[in-house]
């Protein structure tokens, strides 16, 4: 594996990668890697020669007074846990080098940014969506792979994609769970051993809504007030939302059918925490959970 830490040279090993006419996909992600970012990674290595893991803690979509200084970097851990996969590039730049002096052009998201996650961070959408194209010119892949764990960005990845015409293909990963349920995240290296077992109210509000919707029930609004006493018995969460949403525009559904997805966040303390299901009949696959939702088009 080669460790690329410039900008320019990233460019340039693009550049040859494509005129030796070998395909390149790209694992975005943001360090502090753990086995759903591995998934990715070997999803990526399925769908073409080369992969280019990017580690890269992007200053833009964290907002004042968020995690951006004590978020977990360790470049060393990440190289070494990435090197069993032989993956053929780790690009970890610099921040002045991906925003260097002068940067002043973002991309704006629509509608989709200002829901849900949008709400509770405001910019951050931006953030992801003018690194993600940035990221995007620089490794020029044929593919770009993203979890389904980050569901809002995945979406909007999409809209990125379809709205500004790139010439690339968007491929979204399963969640990766912890034995108990607890979805991979960088982020849960902040928690306490009490604060872990208390997150665990995320993947049961999901489970519950999914056992409502096997059990018959239909009326999304009877679904989510369930979905929020779930959190509500476990004092140490401060529920941000619980929703169940047309996964095409996130907006909030009445009546519950397959392919809608629950979304949850919420904090303990100062870490935040998100996690999702798509709702299917009992038996469908998490890859086929994906499809279903991603099957109903923009307008839907
Ligand atoms: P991050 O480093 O948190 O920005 O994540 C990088 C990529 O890994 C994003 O596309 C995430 O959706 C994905 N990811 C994060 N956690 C998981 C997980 N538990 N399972 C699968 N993919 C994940």
């Amino acid at each position: 594996m080669r460790l690329i830490t410039t900008v320019r040279e990233m460019k340039s090993l693009a550049r040859e990668t494509h005129a030796q006419g070998k395909s390149l996909a790209l694992v975005p992600t943001m360090g502090a890697l753990h086995d759903g970012h591995l998934s990715l990674v070997r999803r990526a290595k399925r769908a073409c020669n080369v992969v280019v893991v990017s580690i890269f803690v992007n200053p833009t979509q964290f907002g004042p007074g968020e995690d951006l200084a004590r978020y977990p970097r360790n470049l060393e851990k990440d190289l070494s846990l990435l090197a069993p996969l032989e993956v053929g590039v780790a690009f970890a730049p610099g921040v002045a080098d991906v925003y260097p002096a002068g940067f002043d052009s973002f991309v704006e998201p629509g509608a989709l940014a200002a829901a849900l996650g949008g709400a509770s961070r405001p910019g951050h959408f931006r953030g992801v969506a003018t690194v993600v194209l940035k990221l995007l010119n620089i490794v020029r892949p044929d593919a770009v792979c993203f979890g389904q764990k980050d569901f809002q960005q995945a979406l909007l990845i999409r809209h990125l994609v379809e709205d500004l015409n790139l010439d690339v293909r968007l491929v979204i990963c399963p969640i990766v769970r912890e034995p108990d349920g607890l979805a991979k995240s960088s982020r849960n290296a902040y928690l306490s051993p009490q604060d872990r077992q208390a997150a665990l109210a995320l993947y049961h509000s999901l489970q519950r809504a999914q056992e409502l919707a096997d059990a018959g029930e239909t009326d999304a609004g009877k679904i989510v007030e369930e979905m929020k006493r779930v959190f509500a018995a476990e004092p140490r969460i401060a529920l941000d939302y619980a929703v169940l949403v047309n996964p095409a525009r996130l907006e909030p559904v009445e009546r519950v059918t397959a392919g809608c997805v629950a979304l949850v966040a919420a904090r303990i303390d100062a870490t935040r925490l998100i996690d999702n299901w798509i709702i299917a009949p009992p038996g469908t696959s998490d890859e086929a959970r994906i499809q279903l939702a991603l099957a109903r088009g923009r307008e839907a």
